[in-house]
């Protein structure tokens, strides 16, 4: 990650619950708000601190699903039945309640109008929300850009985001359900554009390592590869 990505991580926002809704299955949106306007690229992560309760480990990554402009930071995640002590405390917040928000940083965000592949494994799709929403508003920005969005569970949230981004502009979304349909649009997008186009991954460690993988077996250079890896699943 290179030094302005990182640096943010000094800033320090006391961020104020607004209300939570599921989306589908285990998947939850969480809105917080801001006292003072604050700014971030799309695809950027925030580092969430729970404060409220005294609890292990009580800092987590997220990335933030929305964009500056819709005003609020919206986050999703996936909390099973038996949810960790940081989850738990999500779920028990109150309206107008803080939690703390360090960054926003990393360097999952677009920086050039190549074509794009974008692979979204299962909660990995957050980033792509703010990324998407984002290159509506700059449309010059969008060339071939591609969403393969694959769950297993036919998990799939923010679909009207997504439909409504297929509907204005070139960015399609395929939903996929098995794996080897993912390798094999993969493959097909690769054949394509090759090294002329820019792909991201997002998910849980081991995915996104054998879609790397699988990338670079078919030619894809490590600087055109972009990756965000949910540590933690
Ligand atoms: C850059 C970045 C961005 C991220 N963005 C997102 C995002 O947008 N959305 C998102 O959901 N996550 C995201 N993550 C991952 C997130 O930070 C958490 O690590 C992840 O959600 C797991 O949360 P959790 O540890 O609270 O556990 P849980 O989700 O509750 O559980 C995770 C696993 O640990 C097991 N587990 C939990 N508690 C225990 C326990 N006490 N004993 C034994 N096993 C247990 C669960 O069964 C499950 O298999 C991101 C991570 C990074 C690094």
């Amino acid at each position: 990650m290179i030094l302005k990505d990182i640096l943010p991580i000094f800033n320090k926002h006391e961020v104020s619950f607004k209300e939570k809704y599921k989306e589908v299955g285990d998947i939850y949106t969480f809105i917080f708000e801001t006292e003072k306007q604050i700014t971030w690229k799309a695809g950027q992560h925030g580092i969430f601190t729970i404060n409220h309760e005294k609890i292990n480990k009580p800092t987590r990554a997220f990335s933030i699903a929305s964009i500056p402009s819709e005003g609020h930071i919206k986050i999703s995640l996936k909390i099973s039945e038996d949810p960790s002590e940081f989850k738990q405390a999500l779920l028990n917040l109150d309206s107008g309640m803080k939690v703390t928000m360090r960054g926003p940083i990393g360097s999952f965000y677009t920086k050039n109008s190549k074509p794009r592949l974008y692979i979204a494994a299962g909660i990995g799709i957050t980033p792509y929300r703010a990324l998407i929403k984002n290159l509506l508003l700059n449309s010059a920005e969008i060339t071939d850009d591609k969403l393969f969005y694959l769950d297993g569970r036919e998990a799939f949230i923010y679909t009207e985001e997504l439909e409504e981004a297929s509907r204005i502009s070139s960015i399609k979304t395929k939903y996929l359900v098995k794996r080897e349909k993912l390798n094999s649009e993969i493959e097909e997008f690769v054949a394509k554009h090759n090294n002329e186009a820019e792909y991201f991954i997002v998910g849980a460690k081991t995915m996104v390592h054998t879609i790397e993988t699988l990338l670079k077996s078919k030619g894809i250079k490590k600087m055109n590869i972009i990756k965000d890896t949910f540590v933690g699943y």
